[in-house]
């Protein structure tokens, strides 16, 4: 995969959809990425929003800042941008007018677009953001985020690419085709966008209505990159974007309260403990290779075995971090006893959780739900086994938020909306805000 994505980075313009050696040998598709943006480029080369403190640091040097005044610079920057949520440089009332004036001329703090932002009856909200475009070619890559609230703390859920390599079988997201990585500042810009829009700034009100902890919490206290695409297949980025999301200073979420979902990069998960210090959660679905072949598709090439190996040496693994496995409920395909007490065998001294998910269904997908019972009776097993085995509540169904259901583009989303009238799959207690095309 880092072949493929390396090519595209050398040539931007490369066509889609070729297919890696690696995969090929393999036996299944990776889609290619078409445009790799520079990592921690500004969207759109001005905005400030989602850098990193080098990054700011090179902007400021860019202006003229002297050097002995940039580490202070910075941390001005760093506090209106990620501790206020500024979105004008005449907010920063301790830069100096001067300065204040330079900023404006050379830099915006611009988010990217909102295209649309839907509200379930359940209080999940998606976005569909457009990212700023990268060049004259590119009208700008769209992406989904979404924001699942709960009493005791509320949940962001965001995307690492635009589409996605992997083609898990279950899973809408992955037919789309991959179109790039996102940098670490559009990665950080769906934090900052679902801040503004829920109102969790200081001196900032949340929408009326809207559904946000109530306990005291932060409005968003956890981050899960479980949005689309395969976080590390973009660990560069995704690393330089957890950085910033828990810096001290600013952001200052929790390392504890970031998990970062795989479907099973083995090469990549060490560094990810190592460096970024997040929890892990893997998408594992399957206890038999056979069927993890086809359910998640890079299992061809790094199978299960491996995958749990890399797992069992997960920097910081332990009672208290341990790494969640995500496991779909598949009708008559996953679902039975045998593979229950299977997912208990393979798991043996692995500090994990498991999140049964009971399968979201999108138009055009091969597979139903497991019944509730059998859901409850796998679950029950796993219990018994001494593992929390949690059947995670589907959030924000009717706007198609939930896991695996999420796939941008416009055009697609107003075929999707027609698609669910004609099977009845409800969208009523939904409704748009912005220029939802
Ligand atoms: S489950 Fe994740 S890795 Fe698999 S296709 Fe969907 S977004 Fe990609």
């Amino acid at each position: 995969m880092a072949t493929v994505l390396d090519i595209a980075k050398h040539n931007p313009n490369a066509a889609t959809l070729a297919v890696s050696d690696a995969a090929r040998v393999a036996g299944f598709v990776e889609k290619k990425a078409e445009l790799n943006v520079v990592a921690g480029a500004a969207p759109g080369g001005a905005s400030l929003i989602g850098l990193t403190r080098d990054q700011l640091k090179d902007s400021l040097s860019q202006i003229g800042v002297p050097e002995r005044d940039l580490k202070m610079r910075v941390a001005q920057l760093w506090h209106w941008i990620y501790f206020r949520g500024a979105k004008d440089f005449a907010e920063m009332t301790n830069v100096g007018k001067e300065l204040r004036a330079r900023l404006a001329a050379a830099y915006t703090l611009a988010r990217p677009q909102v295209v649309s932002e839907q509200v379930s009856k359940d209080g999940t909200r998606k976005w569909l953001i457009r990212m700023a475009s990268t060049g004259p070619l590119d009208k700008g890559a769209e992406i989904e985020c979404v924001y699942i609230p709960e009493v005791d703390r509320g949940t962001l859920c965001v995307s690492s690419q635009v589409g996605c390599t992997l083609t898990c079988s279950f899973c809408h997201t992955g037919t789309q085709r991959l179109v790039r990585n996102l940098t670490s500042a559009e990665i950080v810009a769906q934090l900052i966008v679902a801040r503004d829009s829920i109102g969790d700034w200081p001196h900032a009100t949340p929408p009326e209505g809207a559904f946000v902890p109530t306990d005291g919490s932060r409005f968003v206290s956890n981050i899960v990159f479980m949005g689309m695409g395969e976080p590390l297949y973009n660990t560069d980025n995704v690393i330089a974007a957890i950085d910033v999301m828990s810096d001290g200073e600013g952001l200052t979420l929790s390392r504890r309260r970031i998990t970062v979902s795989t479907s099973g990069v083995v090469p990549q998960m060490e560094r990810l403990g190592s460096e970024a210090n997040t929890m892990l959660a893997i998408s594992l679905h399957a206890v038999r290779d056979e069927l993890r072949d086809e359910l998640v598709p890079i299992n061809r090439k790094y199978d299960i075995a491996q995958l749990l190996d890399a797992c069992r040496a997960y920097p910081g693994l332990s009672n208290a971090r341990r790494i969640t496995f995500e496991y779909v409920m598949l009708k008559g395909v996953n679902d039975s006893d045998a593979d229950a007490r299977q997912l208990v065998r393979l798991l043996k001294g692995i500090p994990a959780k498991i999140n049964l998910i009971p399968f979201n269904p999108w138009p055009g997908s091969k597979y139903e739900c497991s019944d509730w019972e059998r859901i409850e009776r796998f679950s029950e097993i796993v219990f018994r086994a001494g593992y929390a085995s949690p059947v995670r509540t589907p959030r924000g169904r009717d706007i198609l938020a939930a896991c695996g259901q999420l796939k941008s583009e416009t055009e697609k989303l107003r075929a999707r909306a027609r698609m669910m009238a004609e099977q009845g799959i409800g969208a009523e207690g939904v409704y748009a805000v912005g220029n939802g095309e």
